[in-house]
């Protein structure tokens, strides 16, 4: 029988299985509803989130929140984690080692919340869940088949705020992407769950770029 997300994060709380473990304030596990349809990952917790203990909490939580209702969605609809659990001090990027140990966490996550879209926000996350090198200018617009859901990559919100903010061309990227994301969720079909016998492994062999026909 599969566990709650609240008795996997409460497990999560006191992992010590890479070295974040030693700087973090706490274990930022995830926020939001365990049955979305929508499901944000990010890279990891920054500043504001260590300390408070909830994704995207910060100015760029603020921009987050504001394009979901600009699609009729409130964060409570959707479910937002990250890549990793912990805040990498100065919030440097995350080490392979560190990621390859943090991978059950959100493996456990996506199985149990079993979102029909998945939106990765940036370059690494992007990078991470698609298995692929291209950057997020080349992916953003676009929608990629994996285990049978959508996955569509988009600016990471703090890089629309260090870039201009809302009179960049970025943040017009980021308002189209939006768009798509309301019109995904509303043509998708409820996919066959993940982590049934005959489902493949979550991110061991993600799609290499399969661009799905835009709507
Ligand atoms: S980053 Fe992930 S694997 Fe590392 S200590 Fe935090 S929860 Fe555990």
């Amino acid at each position: 029988m599969s566990r709650t997300l609240a008795e996997v994060a409460a497990e999560a709380s006191t992992c010590t299985r890479c070295r974040l473990a030693e700087s973090r304030t706490q274990v930022v596990f995830g926020v939001g509803n365990p049955d979305a349809d929508l499901l944000f990952i990010g890279e990891a917790p920054g500043f504001h989130e260590d300390k408070q203990g909830e994704p995207f909490v910060g100015a760029a939580g603020q921009l987050l929140t504001q394009m979901l209702g600009g699609i009729g969605l409130r964060r409570e609809d959707v479910y937002i984690a990250n890549v990793l659990r912990c805040r990498p001090p100065g919030n440097r990027d995350p080490l392979p080692d560190e990621i390859e140990s943090c991978t059950p966490w959100l493996i456990e996550t996506i199985s149990i919340v079993q979102p029909v879209v998945v939106v990765t926000l940036g370059n690494f996350a992007t990078k991470f869940v698609l298995n692929t090198n291209r950057g997020i200018t080349s992916m953003r617009g676009g929608v990629f088949g994996w285990h049978g859901r959508k996955v569509i990559p988009t600016f990471h919100p703090a890089a629309i705020l260090h870039g201009g903010g809302e009179k960049s061309r970025q943040f017009v990227d980021l308002q189209d992407d939006f768009a798509l994301i309301r019109a995904t969720l509303d043509a998708a079909a409820r996919p066959e769950p993940i982590g049934s016998p005959a489902a493949p492994p979550l991110l061991a062999a993600t799609a290499q770029d399969e661009q799905l026909e835009l709507f």
